[in-house]
């Protein structure tokens, strides 16, 4: 049996266990279309200027995808469907290996972008494209499916601390069959610099002048890796009409004018805005700040399939089912 089929008997057994790959209800039928959402309402869009204050904070929800992996949702859950352009958020964070273990084993997807970034542990990228790639602390993978990709994301430990994140990123309509595109960045090519006390790695986009390695991407994203510790204070600026997040992962961080307390596990929506302002009163807090560019279209998602609208949903089924998501025409 050859690699990609291996990957196909792979799927097929778990979706004969009933099993739930990553973002991916193996059932068809929960197509949701849902129009522009909370995320790209006027007052964010707006372009006022000033740092942003919180509109909103949202606990992670527990829940098990994967072939059964411990994650906390942010968003993708009921509290926040979306921040458009972004789907979902998961953290997996467990020393318990039968939290991680049995990893994300092969599945598909199309029309959107799957971003991993890595604090600890190993994990392994395999997909149909021919790429492979070892997340490690530190480390981001960008992966943009486009018009179809079978991926499979494999713990590479069997004890210790497994932590990250997982975050899919919207694709517009105009972009959403492009061919699939994978940017794999070790832990050293993301700058990390010190900013008046605070500790910022620059994923993606800018920040004080420096630029992250992940290019290309259509919501122009920034992505950043923030350390704050008691006393300091944080301000960078950020594009007003993007839509934007923290989400904090360890300590506590105090966020906008109004300095409202964000813990590690709550995820703060961020209101209008030029600026981002952070300040910190705990020991330390860390936390990852993200932004992009609202994209404003239907969204219609289908498991490990996020297009436009349900007729797409039920292409995107019928492609993999007979083959022809990966290579076929
Ligand atoms: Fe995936």
């Amino acid at each position: 049996m050859d690699r990609f089929s291996r990957r196909q008997a792979l799927v097929s057994a778990a979706s004969a266990a009933g099993v739930a790959l990553i973002g991916c209800r193996t059932d068809p039928a929960p197509v949701r279309p849902t129009g522009p959402t909370e995320s790209s309402d006027d007052t964010r869009r707006s372009g006022a200027s000033g740092a942003r204050q919180v509109e909103k904070i949202i606990d992670a929800m527990p829940t098990r995808d994967g072939a059964g992996v411990k994650l906390s949702r942010a968003i993708g859950g009921r509290a926040l469907s979306m921040l458009d352009p972004f789907l979902l958020l998961d953290e997996f964070h467990s020393d318990d290996p039968n939290d991680y273990a049995a990893g994300f084993p092969s599945h598909p997807h199309r029309g959107f972008e799957t971003v991993t970034y890595m604090l600890e542990g190993a994990m392994e990228h395999r997909d149909s494209v021919g790429n492979a790639g070892r997340l490690r602390p530190g480390s981001a993978q960008w992966m943009t499916a486009g018009r179809g990709i079978v991926h499979s994301e494999m713990p590479k430990q069997e004890r210790g601390l497994m932590w990250g994140f997982q975050l899919w990123v919207n694709l517009p309509r105009a972009r959403k069959m492009i061919e699939p595109r994978y940017q794999d960045i070790a832990p050293d090519r993301i700058p990390e610099l010190d900013r008046d006390g605070a500790r910022v790695r620059v994923v993606a986009g800018n920040a004080f002048g420096t630029t992250g390695p992940i290019t290309g991407i259509d919501v122009d994203p920034l992505f950043l890796d923030v350390t704050v510790t008691r006393g300091v204070r944080f301000e960078t600026p950020i594009a007003s009409e993007h839509n934007a997040f923290a989400f904090v992962t360890d300590g506590a961080v105090r966020l906008g004018p109004s300095r409202a307390e964000v813990r590690a596990g709550q995820l703060a929506v961020l209101g209008r805005g030029d600026r981002v302002l952070a300040t910190c009163d705990a020991t330390s807090g860390r936390m990852v700040l993200i932004a992009g560019r609202p994209i404003g279209e239907p969204v219609a998602r289908g498991g490990p399939f996020v297009m436009n609208t349900e007729d797409e949903i039920r292409q995107a089924w019928e492609d993999y089912r007979s083959g022809r998501l990966v290579g076929g025409v």
